[in-house]
Parts: structure tokens; C-alpha cells; sequence
């Protein structure tokens, strides 16, 4: 009767006490993490029990919206999109794959699944089982609508938990799954031993996650005397050893052979012994360049042996950098330039980036191969990306993340509105346009031409002294009077210490206004290695790691200085064919909703929640609906609600003459209804006082 963001904050309380998960908002699927096993939920059953009902049909369901999609795709004959986001813990991950498994119940997905999740899943503070890239999963069909295949697009994978990780968090659960599941004779192969063994990993949480069964069938091997986890850290679904095992077949079954698996593993773990490279400070050299640790020598030796590269080469090319300066217009000669401590340490960390990232471009690229099709009609899409984030900190990531949010956000607002007055069409309303805030001026600041946040910091790349604190400031510069970007607070942090201007900027988003600090927005925005890197890993013997590095690599003209590959640039280039596709798709969405930081059962935190719903666009869709009418009942259900309040003889009409009678008798105000072909439509409010009035006389 009313609906504003506290009735459905309310609504979505009482369902979730019921174990009630999901809730409509006109067409979109809020869906609330049980964090346990709802009985019966996603049965087979369940899933032909749904097939082919239309909408509201059957309860709020994630199988309703994807039989919607399906049903959309053959009756409009048009490809369809459904839009999965939520906060990090939500499910969106878990969403996605019910609704893949109601799409194709017979078909292969299932095998990319663990792939996915072994390279690009991580346990953080807010979920064990963590996606570190967002995904879009086209799903295709012919024209008889069968499952002809597939094919995964992924996005900014997070390249910085690659070489450390918080205390609380892991690195990406392959590093782990292959320390504890390898068998004897690959762990010696690739020389594997603990996680704590690993610097790459043991600033984290090293502990395995292995199920109490595993554990027990295990109790002699290595992993027994690695600390493994069964106290809160465990997720029934992360067991390490079992895990491995499951990887390894998945990537059979994709088609990967013993020998194409064993070079994945080897780059793995070669990532792993690069970590383990130590720099210092050499005395003996003249220029104040550094040397490679005698302690970890061994490992700058068997990461060489596992690249297939002569240990003095690699050892060359982390302590020094070729520059070929020009004069002139003409290129000078190459000259090398020994590397600090900090610098060997920045390009050995970029290096193990670098090849972790592409391996992960590899993987991705190798189950598009095992799920090829040659001609499809139309096709599904599920878009699995990360919602819109704010932290005590944040930095790069969140800035692109969250620029990702407002596209998608003006995007769901133009839906929903579009959908909104579809309705009031179809059913005859007549009613005036409704409007609402647009955030393109907020999109503008962020990916505008020459002047926009994204092009200010790529024009930073290009001076020849690249600075945070210069490229801030010119962001202030260029938009001093926007009103979306303003100077972060002058807050104090932990230390007593002030933030300054020129550290960062604050950006008023749809979803609230977030403090970014700059500082290393140009580091985290160069996807290039410095060319003797770059170089090592192209002449590799090992012919995979070599094909990692070829495949689309800069051509090589750029040798000798440190070229610039703009991560910013990349992403918003892919976002815009997103949205292309999104826009040439009828589009459902789910917004998923975390109960608790806890990650337990049965405990509904309402302002949390009231906030994710903010931030989902959940509240600027009611405010939307407002303009309208945004409380409709069907003349058939007023109906039956009303008629044992009233005379008999009015009881005979049809539901459509009984409410216009109704509505007569009454002396209702026009302003504050209409009539459309199947139901009733009450401005905010207007629905609760008629009903009122109904009970009270
Ligand atoms: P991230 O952004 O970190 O990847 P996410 O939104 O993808 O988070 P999921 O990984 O899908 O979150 O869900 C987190 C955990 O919550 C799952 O591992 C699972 O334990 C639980 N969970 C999610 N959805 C459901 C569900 N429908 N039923 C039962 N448990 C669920
Ligand atoms: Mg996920």
C-alpha cells in the first residue's frame, strides 16, 4: 500500500524471517543470502516447476527470472541480458550459477566453474570464496532454442593479491590448491612445499582449507603438516586437496592434456619461486644498483629453470633496465640502468603479475575454445560483476569498479523507467513522462575526452616525470566547479596525520560520495613490464610462457623504454561493448543483498541492508516509481478484497464496474488513481487511504 524504502526494507525483513529469500520490486529480483541451505530451493523440481510460468506466477524466484529471460528470447525473438550485482558476499557468484543451471540443465557449463573460481577466486574478510573479476557469461541458442555453446568475457582481474595479500585474506586458491592436492611426484617436479614456504603467499593466511573427511584420508601427507583450517575460516565448499583434484579433471574435460595442465602448474608455481627472489643493496657497484640476495639464490635458479631461461639472464634482467635514450630524433644506444631495491622488487612483482594475468587471459580463452558454436540465434547473457564499494581506503580499483556502477546504474535507470511506462501504455494510463536524476554528468567526469578523470591520468603517464600529487591536481584544475568532484575531507587518518589536497579527490556518486587516494593510481594503471622483462619472458624456453607473452604483445619497437598500456583505458573500452551488447538485449536484474558481515544464518542486519539497497539503485527506482503510480491491484483481486464490505447487489458486477463503482460511490479524487485495463493504479499513499476508508465505514 505504501511503498518507499522503509515498507520494502520491512517486507524483505519479514520474508527473510520466513526463509523467504527473494522478493520482486516490479520486474527485479532482490535475493537475500540465506548463508545456509534452503530446503528444496533448487531442486530439479523446483526447476520444472517453474518452467514456463510467467512472472509472479510462482514465488519470487532466480528461476523465474531466467525462464523469463528464456521465454523473452523466443517470443520476442530478441537476446537477453540478466544484470547480477550486489556487494561483495551477496551471491552473486552462486546467483549466476543457478540461473546457468536452469538454462542449460544438461549442458557442460558446469566444468568452467571450478576453473574459474581456482584462478580468480580468493577467501577475503567478506567472502571465502571471493570473485576477483567480474564476468559476463553469454549463453547461446539456436534458432529451435537449444544450448549451442558459450563464451566468457572477464574484467579487471585483481592483479595486486597476486603478490601479497591482509592478514585475514589468501591469495587466489590455486597457489593453495596446488601446495596441498599436487601429487608427490608433481610437487618435487615443480619444487612445492607450504605456503608459509612462499612470501607470495605467507603474509596472508596461509592455512589450507581441507574438509574433516580429507583431512582424515590424508593424515600422513603433506598437508596434514601444512596448518589446515577447519574452525570459522572453513567454507564447506573450499577443500583444498579435494579441490585440486577437481580442478585437474575439470580441465581434462575442457580438453587440456596432461601436458598443456603441467604448464599452467608450472607457471604457477614459478610465480611462486620468483616471489621468493630477495634484493639488497650491492656494495661493489659504483652506480648504487642492488643485487639478489645469496639466500635466495636457489630460487632466482629454479624460477629460471621453470621459465626455461638462463638464471644469469633472469638475474640481469630483474636488477637492470635497457634504456635507449634518443637524440635528436634518432634512437642513442642502449645503455643499462642498474635498478634500487625497490625498483628490482617493483619489476619482480610486476613480472609475476603479469604472468599470472595472462595465464588467467589464457584460461578464460581456453573454455571459450571447449565451448565453441558456429552459428547462434539469439543468446543469454549473465553479467557477474561487483557492485558498487566504498572503503576506509580506496584506491584504483574502486575507482573503476565504481565507474563501471554508474554506467550500469544509468543503464538499469533507463530500463526500469522505459518498463515503467511500457506498463502505463499497455494499460492505457495516459499519463505524463516521468523523469528522474541522470548521473551522466558523473560518467562525463570519469571518461570524457581529454579533460575527463581517466584521460587526465593516461596524459600523466606521458610526461617525462609522471607524479600522483601533479596528476590530482590537475584533476582539481580541470573540474574545480563540478559539482561531482570535490577536495577530500580533511580528515584525520589513524597516524594524526593530515590528508592533503594533492593526495586525492572525492567523487559524489549516485550510490554516496567516495574519498579516492591517488597515490597509486599510476602505478596500479600500467599494465606494461619494463622491456628487459618483457623481453625474458618473450625469449623464454618454455614454449607456454613464451605463448603468454606473445599473444597480443606490443610490438617490440617499444624496446628500450618503459612502455605504457593503460589498464583505464582497456576497461573502459570493454565496458562500452558491454553496454552495447546490454543495450541490444531486453535486460532483467538481481540485486543481492548481504545480511550480515558475519556470514551466518538466520541474522538480518536492517541498516546495512537498507544501505546496500541504496547503493543497488533500489531506492531511486521507488522514488521513481513515486512520479507514477507506483501501487497497482488487479480489479479481480480489489474485488474479492472489498466485496464482503459492501451491499450484495453491488457484489454482481463484474470486478472492472465494481471498483468504478466503488471508486464513484466513494468520492475518490481522480488526481489520485486510473484506471487501466486490468487494474488499479494509486498514486504513493493513495492505495493505503482508500483501504482505510473501506474498513472504517
Ligand atoms: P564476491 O563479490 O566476493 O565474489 P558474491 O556476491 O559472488 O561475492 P557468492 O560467492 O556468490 O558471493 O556467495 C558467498 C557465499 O554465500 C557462498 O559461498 C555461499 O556459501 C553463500 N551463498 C550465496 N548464495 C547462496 C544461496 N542462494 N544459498 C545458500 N548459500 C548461498
Ligand atoms: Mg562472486
Amino acid at each position: 500500500m505504501y511503498l518507499n524504502e522503509a515498507t520494502l526494507l520491512h517486507n524483505i525483513r519479514l520474508r527473510y524471517n520466513k526463509d523467504k529469500i527473494y522478493t520482486y520490486v516490479a520486474n527485479i529480483l532482490i535475493a537475500v543470502n540465506p548463508y545456509f541451505e534452503v530446503k528444496n530451493l533448487y531442486t530439479l523440481d523446483t526447476i520444472h516447476a517453474y518452467q514456463g510460468r510467467s512472472l509472479g506466477q510462482m514465488p519470487p524466484h532466480v528461476f523465474a527470472i531466467a525462464d523469463k529471460a528464456f521465454r523473452d528470447m523466443k517470443v520476442l525473438k530478441e537476446s537477453q541480458s540478466i544484470v547480477v550485482s550486489g556487494e561483495s558476499g551477496a551471491g552473486k557468484t552462486e546467483s549466476t550459477k543457478y540461473i546457468l543451471r536452469y538454462l542449460c540443465e544438461s549442458w557442460g557449463s558446469k566444468m568452467a566453474n571450478p576453473v574459474l573460481e581456482a584462478f580468480g577466486n580468493a577467501k577475503t574478510t567478506r567472502n571465502n570464496n571471493s570473485s576477483r573479476f567480474g564476468k559476463f557469461i553469454e549463453i547461446h541458442f539456436s534458432d529451435k532454442h537449444l544450448v549451442v555453446g558459450g563464451f566468457i568475457s572477464h574484467y579487471l582481474l585483481e592483479k595486486s593479491r597476486i603478490v601479497g595479500q591482509s592478514s585475514q585474506e589468501r591469495n587466489y586458491h590455486i597457489f593453495y590448491q596446488l601446495c596441498a592436492g599436487a601429487p608427490d611426484e608433481l610437487r618435487s617436479k615443480l619444487r612445492l612445499s607450504n605456503p608459509d614456504d612462499f612470501e607470495y603467499l605467507r603474509h596472508g593466511c596461509t592455512q589450507y582449507f581441507v574438509s574433516k573427511e580429507t583431512q582424515s584420508k590424508l593424515s600422513n601427507n603433506s598437508v596434514s603438516r601444512a596448518h589446515s583450517s577447519s574452525g570459522p575460516l572453513r567454507d564447506p565448499i573450499l577443500d583444498d586437496v579435494r579441490n585440486f583434484a577437481a580442478l585437474d579433471k575439470a580441465l581434462g574435460n575442457l580438453g587440456l592434456g596432461g601436458q598443456e595442465r603441467l604448464s599452467i602448474y608450472t607457471c604457477v608455481a614459478a610465480v611462486l619461486h620468483l616471489g621468493n627472489v630477495q634484493f639488497e643493496d650491492n656494495p661493489d657497484d659504483v652506480k648504487g644498483g642492488c643485487r639478489v640476495c645469496g639466500s635466495s639464490s636457489e630460487s632466482l635458479r629454479v624460477c629460471a629453470g621453470l621459465l626455461g631461461v638462463d638464471p644469469n639472464h633472469l638475474n640481469q634482467a630483474l636488477l637492470s633496465r635497457v634504456m635507449q635514450p634518443s637524440k635528436g630524433g634518432h634512437k642513442g644506444t642502449v645503455i643499462m640502468v642498474p635498478l634500487k631495491v625497490h625498483e628490482a622488487k617493483g619489476g619482480r612483482d610486476a613480472l609475476a603479475k603479469a604472468m599470472y594475468s595472462k595465464l588467467f587471459d589464457y584460461i578464460v580463452h581456453r573454455i571459450n575454445q571447449s565451448i565453441p558454436f558456429s552459428s547462434s540465434a539469439y543468446y543469454i547473457g549473465v553479467l557477474d560483476i561487483a557492485g558498487f564499494e566504498y572503503f576506509p581506503v580506496n584506491s584504483f580499483e574502486q575507482f573503476c569498479i565504481n565507474y563501471c556502477n554508474e554506467k550500469l546504474q544509468q543503464f538499469f535507470n533507463e530500463r526500469i523507467l522505459k518498463e515503467e511506462q511500457q506498463i502505463y501504455e499497455k494499460e492505457g494510463l495516459g499519463v505524463k513522462k516521468i523523469s528522474y536524476v541522470d548521473n551522466q554528468d558523473c560518467i562525463d567526469l570519469i571518461e570524457a575526452k581529454n579533460t575527463g578523470l581517466i584521460s587526465l591520468l593516461d596524459e600523466e603517464h606521458k610526461l617525462p616525470k609522471p607524479s600522483p600529487s601533479h596528476f590530482t591536481s590537475m584533476c582539481h584544475q580541470h573540474h574545480a566547479s563540478h559539482f561531482r568532484l570535490a577536495l577530500p575531507r580533511k580528515s584525520r587518518l589513524k597516524d594524526h596525520r593530515e590528508i592533503r589536497d594533492d593526495e586525492g579527490f572525492l567523487i559524489r556518486h549516485f550510490a554516496g560520495a567516495v574519498c579516492y587516494q591517488t597515490a597509486e593510481f599510476l602505478a596500479k594503471n600500467n599494465d606494461a613490464l619494463h622491456a628487459s622483462l618483457e623481453g625474458l619472458a618473450q625469449e623464454a624456453g618454455n614454449q607456454f610462457i613464451r605463448g603468454l607473452f606473445m599473444s597480443g604483445a606490443a610490438p617490440s619497437s617499444a624496446r628500450g623504454k618503459l612502455t605504457f598500456i593503460s589498464i583505464a583505458a582497456k576497461f573502459k573500452t570493454q565496458l562500452q561493448e558491454l553496454m552495447d551488447k546490454l543495450m541490444s538485449t531486453g535486460t532483467s536484474f538481481v540485486r543481492c543483498i548481504k545480511p550480515n558481515v558475519k556470514m551466518v544464518d538466520h541474522e538480518f542486519e536492517g541498516g546495512p541492508i537498507l544501505s546496500q539497497l541504496q547503493c543497488s539503485g533500489m531506492t531511486s527506482v521507488l522514488e521513481l516509481m513515486q512520479q507514477g503510480y507506483p501501487s497497482r491491484a488487479p480489479f479481480h483481486d480489489l474485488y474479492h478484497m472489498y466485496k464482503q464490505f459492501l451491499p450484495a447487489q453491488l457484489s454482481r458486477l463484474d470486478p472492472r464496474l465494481f471498483c468504478k463503482a466503488l471508486f464513484r460511490a466513494l468520492g475518490l479524487d481522480e488526481k489520485d488513481f486510473k484506471f487501466g485495463l486490468t487494474r488499479v493504479f494509486f498514486r504513493p499513499g493513495k492505495y493505503a487511504e482508500f483501504d482505510q476508508i473501506m474498513r472504517s465505514d
